[in-house]
């Protein structure tokens, strides 16, 4: 077993509510990992959130944005709550900042059947259901964020925005995951753009770019989908793909809908990566409605700790890392198909005691 030669540190933003709850279950699970693949691990919370803003005023004071941009990766639960809002009406949301301020340009947003886990389609190819929307997370529709305009009272603009630079990133990135994804797999890496290029001027842009990237891929299949022939083929046939690269907004909604198929919004994880630094966090909010009583599945936040792990990996931390993530993938997956059952898919296990199912199959798959 290779024992990585640097600690890694990690900022933990638990956030509020379930945010919470499924973060101090995945910092159990990942010490005995961390542990069983001589990784050298740290953790340091970092206090943010619609809390943090009610008893501070600030809901990521800088020194906190600080600690978190030095980190080696950031793993956060969710933030927001109702009723704590700024004082524009906005919701609290520092996870936007990170995002923003630290470019993390690439929405990653795994979506992928978990044995087990009851879906949403009865067809039995359901159960290959393994893609990945990338939702670009910088700019497009969600560019003009906060800073629409109210013409008058009779007429509001929000503005969309693509840029060359960005689009030539995330298609990169989208034909670099699906060469990856391509070699675990065995199967060829085929990269869809999901767009509405036959309307809009920008998504035509952005078809333009993806294609010229496409031309240095050429070991990958390159295409192209529109966002409402998507929506219907990912109910009808989300088996056949696999790295789905799309706008901000598109791949907001698209990223519930897939979750949607797979067991909902607990078994959905999210990586937010750009090239310095990353998040790693659910796709999944707070929860106010179950928060407080431990019933919050935390397989979404445990499966987006086993992509910071793998991230690491990539980033130079070595093979240890990368194993250490297929292999908490690999133990949340035996845990379900043991008989696994959390609440939010009809079952009894609650927060701590699905942690110690997964903490139970590490080790025991290999
Ligand atoms: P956000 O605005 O942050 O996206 P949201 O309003 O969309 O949040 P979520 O907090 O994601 O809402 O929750 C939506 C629903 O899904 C809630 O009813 C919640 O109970 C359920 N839910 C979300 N996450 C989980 C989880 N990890 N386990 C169980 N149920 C969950
Ligand atoms: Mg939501």
């Amino acid at each position: 077993m290779a024992v990585s030669r640097n600690a890694l540190h990690i900022a933990l933003m638990p956030g509020d509510g379930i945010g919470t709850e499924v973060t101090e279950v995945c910092v159990g699970v990942l010490e005995p990992l961390a542990r069983r693949h001589g990784l050298g691990l740290s953790f340091e919370t970092l206090r943010a959130g619609a809390f943090a803003y009610r008893d501070t005023g600030t809901a990521m004071d800088e020194a906190t944005f600080a600690r978190a941009e030095k980190a080696d990766a950031i793993l956060l639960g969710a933030m927001g709550w109702p009723g704590i809002r700024y004082p524009d009406g906005t919701e609290i949301a520092p996870q936007l900042d990170l995002r923003f301020r630290l470019g993390l340009y690439a929405g990653l947003r795994p979506i992928r059947a978990l044995p087990g886990v009851p879906l949403a389609l009865a067809d039995p190819r359901a159960a290959q259901i393994d893609l990945v929307i990338l939702r670009e997370s910088t700019e497009g529709l969600f560019a003009a964020r906060g800073r629409g305009e109210i013409i008058d009272d009779r007429e509001a603009r929000d503005t969309m925005v693509i840029t060359r630079a960005t689009t030539e990133r995330l298609s990169e990135f989208a034909f670099n995951l699906a060469r990856r994804r391509a070699a675990r797999r065995g199967r060829p890496g085929v990269v869809t753009l999901v767009d509405k290029a036959n309307v809009f001027t920008g998504f035509a842009f952005m078809r333009r770019v993806f294609d010229e990237v496409a031309q240095r891929h050429p070991d990958l299949v390159a295409s192209h989908h529109y966002i409402d022939a998507m929506a219907l083929d990912l109910i009808r046939r989300p088996w056949d793909f696999d790295v789905l690269p799309t706008e901000n907004m598109f791949g907001d909604i698209l990223s519930d809908l897939g979750a949607g198929l797979v067991g909902g919004m607990g078994f959905a994880p999210s990586a937010d990566i750009g090239d310095n630094h990353a998040v790693f966090q659910p796709s999944h909010g707070t929860a106010p409605d179950i928060a407080g009583k431990g019933l919050a599945n935390p397989t979404a936040m445990l499966l987006s700790a086993a992509l910071m792990l793998d991230w690491l990996g990539e980033r130079g931390g070595g093979q240890a890392w990368s194993d250490a993530a297929a292999e908490l993938e690999g133990a949340v997956d035996a845990a379900f198909a043991g008989g696994l059952r959390t609440p939010d898919i009809g079952g009894k296990a609650g927060t701590v005691e699905t942690g110690r199912a997964v903490i139970d199959k590490i080790g025991a798959s290999r």
